[in-house]
């Protein structure tokens, strides 16, 4: 299942090149093109899903194990000092492209690349409450 609109889609089609670094039956780990740092790489389901909502279990289950995987590779060949996992879903989020992808971020003491932050919002005790009842599962 390929979405023809995909970039993704089309790196995994091979209609356009990447820099792959990693592919079994079900995933590809690719060098991203804009790299935050020396080593950046993102994992791509081979199917098209938008963001992780859209994901089978299994499959989504399978990332994170991946991620440890190339994050443990990523220290041993480039001696990075920390890794980022990043993964953004919905635009508001910050997700670009719209095909799942876990980015996997070599971090290096004394980098210039800046951390992975937010700006904080602060909420009363009552507001904190309304919010915990509105998503405890
Ligand atoms: P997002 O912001 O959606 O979480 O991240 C999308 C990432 O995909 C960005 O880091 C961007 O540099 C990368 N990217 C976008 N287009 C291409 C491409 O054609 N090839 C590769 N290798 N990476 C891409
Ligand atoms: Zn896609």
């Amino acid at each position: 299942m390929r979405d023809d609109n995909c970039i993704f889609c089309k790196i995994l089609n091979g209609d356009i090149p990447s820099r792959k670094v990693f592919e079994d039956d079900d995933f590809c780990v690719i060098m991203d093109v804009d790299p935050a740092t020396k080593g950046h790489c993102l994992i791509l389901p081979k199917e098209h899903y938008a963001n992780l909502l859209a994901m089978p279990d299994e499959l989504a289950a399978r990332v994170l194990p991946l991620a440890k995987k190339v994050a443990a590779h990523l220290q041993e060949t480039l001696g990075c000092d920390g890794i980022n996992l990043v993964q953004n879903n919905g635009e508001v989020a910050g997700q670009t492209v719209h095909h799942f992808h876990m980015h996997v971020i070599p971090r290096y003491q004394g980098g210039n690349a800046s951390d992975v932050t937010w700006s904080h919002s602060s909420f009363t005790d009552e507001e904190f409450d309304a919010i915990l009842e509105t998503i405890r599962l």
